[in-house]
C-alpha cells in the first residue's frame, strides 16, 4: 500500500510481513500436503503448524480448525453442512449480520436494538414458537459499526431449545482476546486477511462432536469436512498473522485511543454528527459515523482525494456500499444512514493517521455545510 492514510481495516488488512515470509517460504518448499514423499511431507507439516498457531488464536484444539477459502465459505459451511438433510430445520441469524450469512437462502431474522445488539427475548420466543432442529448464527464483532453481540448469553438460550449455535468471529478474532470455549459455541468463523493474513483463507471451528456434511465432493482433505488441495502458501501465511497477532492484543487495545480522540474532535465539530453504538461495548478499531449532510459515497471518494482511505459501510463486490442493512436493521432513519462512513483503524495506525482523518473530515463537513460557520478542528 502506498503512503496514504489507510484507514479500512474492517475490509481488508495490511499483510504483515510475517505473514508474507511464511508465504514465500511454503512457495519454496512446493508439494501437496497429501503427497507421501519429502515435498508432500514438508508441506504436510507447514499446514499442520499453521493448524496449531490458528488454534492457539482462538483458544480451540488444532484437530478442531477447518481451512477453507475464506469467512464465506466458513459461514457457508456452518449454516448449510449442518443439520443437513433435516426438512425442517431452521436458520436463525441476527438482523446484522454479513452477507454470507445473511443471503443464506431460508435464513429466518431476529431483530436487534438501536445499538444492533441482538434482541435475546425474541430469539428466545422465535425458537419456543417452533421446536424443529435449528442453527443460530451470531456475529461476534459487527463489521460496520464493531459492536459486540452477547454471544454466550445468545448461545446459552438457544443451547436450552437445543439449537446449535454458530458464531462468525471474522471481525473480532485478532482484535479483542477471544477464547471459543467461553463463547459457547459449537462452530466459529475466522478469515487470515482481517488479522494480516493473506486473501482467500479463513477457517471454520467445528466443535467436538459436531457434524458437518461437506460441500465439495473430492480427496476428503480437512477430514473430508472441506474437501480439495490445501492452499499451503495462504495457509501458512494465516499461521503466521494469528500469531503474530495473538501477541500484539495489547496494541491493538490500545487502539480505542486513537478511535475515541477522532471520535471527540468530530462531535466537537459537530453536535449533529452520529456515532452509531457508541455507548456500547465495541471493537477498539472501528467507528461508524454519519457526518450531516454529506452522502457517504461523496465522502468516500472526497476523503480518498485527500489521501485518507475509510469505506461507506462494508465493502462489497461492485465496489459500492452494501444498501446499508446493518443501519436499516437498527431502525437509523434513511437519511442519517445515507451519511455513514466506517473508519476502522488497525495495526499499522498511528496518531498521524487519526490527524489526518480529523483534518480530512473537517474540510469534507465544511464544503457540504451550505453558509453554516464550522469550528476548527
Ligand atoms: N463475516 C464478516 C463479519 C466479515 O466482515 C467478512 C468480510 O468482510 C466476512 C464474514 C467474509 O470474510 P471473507 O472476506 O474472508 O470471505
Amino acid at each position: 500500500m502506498d503512503n496514504a492514510v489507510y484507514l479500512d481495516h474492517n475490509a481488508t488488512t495490511p499483510l504483515r510481513d510475517v505473514a508474507l515470509k511464511a508465504i514465500m517460504d511454503a512457495n519454496a518448499g512446493g508439494g501437496n500436503a497429501s503427497s507421501v514423499h519429502r515435498f508432500g511431507r514438508l508441506a504436510h507439516r507447514t499446514l499442520e503448524d499453521a493448524r496449531e498457531r490458528v488454534a492457539a488464536l482462538v483458544g480451540a484444539k488444532a484437530e478442531q480448525v477447518v481451512f477453507t477459502s475464506g469467512g464465506t465459505e466458513a459461514n457457508n459451511l456452518a449454516l448449510l453442512g449442518t443439520l443437513a438433510g433435516i426438512a425442517n430445520r431452521r436458520v436463525l441469524v441476527s438482523a446484522v449480520e454479513h452477507s454470507s450469512v445473511a443471503k443464506i437462502p431460508g435464513v429466518e431474522t431476529v431483530p436487534v436494538d438501536a445499538d444492533g445488539i441482538i434482541d435475546i427475548a425474541a430469539l428466545d420466543c422465535m425458537l419456543l414458537a417452533a421446536d424443529t432442529p435449528s442453527v443460530v448464527s451470531i456475529m461476534l464483532a459487527n463489521n460496520e459499526t464493531g459492536v459486540i453481540e452477547p454471544v454466550a448469553e445468545a448461545a446459552a438460550i438457544a443451547h436450552r431449545h437445543g439449537a446449535l449455535v454458530h458464531c462468525d468471529a471474522v471481525q473480532a478474532a485478532g482484535k479483542i482476546p477471544l477464547e471459543w470455549s467461553a463463547l459457547g459455541v459449537d462452530l466459529m468463523s475466522i478469515s487470515a486477511h482481517k488479522i494480516g493474513g493473506p486473501q482467500g483463507v479463513g477457517a471454520l471451528i467445528v466443535g467436538d462432536g459436531v457434524e458437518i456434511v461437506p460441500r465439495t465432493f473430492g480427496g476428503g482433505q480437512e477430514r473430508g469436512r472441506r474437501t480439495g488441495t490445501e492452499n499451503i502458501p495462504g495457509i501458512a501465511g494465516f499461521g503466521a498473522a494469528a500469531e503474530e497477532a495473538k501477541g500484539s492484543l495489547d496494541d491493538y487495545r490500545a487502539l480505542a485511543q486513537l478511535r475515541d480522540a477522532i471520535e471527540e474532535r468530530i462531535l466537537k465539530i459537530s453536535d449533529k454528527a452520529r456515532i452509531f453504538a457508541h455507548a456500547r461495548d465495541r471493537l477498539p478499531n472501528t467507528a461508524m459515523i454519519a457526518m450531516p449532510g454529506v452522502n457517504a459515497e461523496a465522502q468516500v471518494m472526497a476523503f480518498d482525494l485527500a489521501g485518507v482511505a475509510v469505506s461507506a459501510g462494508s465493502a462489497c463486490s461492485s465496489g459500492k456500499a452494501a444498501a446499508g442493512s446493518v443501519l436499516k436493521a437498527m431502525g437509523v432513519a434513511e437519511d442519517v444512514a445515507s451519511n455513514a462512513v466506517r473508519v476502522s483503524l488497525g495495526w499499522t495506525s498511528t496518531m498521524a493517521d487519526a490527524e489526518a482523518f480529523i483534518a480530512a473530515w473537517t474540510k469534507i463537513y465544511a464544503k457540504g455545510q451550505v453558509g453554516a460557520e464550522v469550528p476548527a478542528a
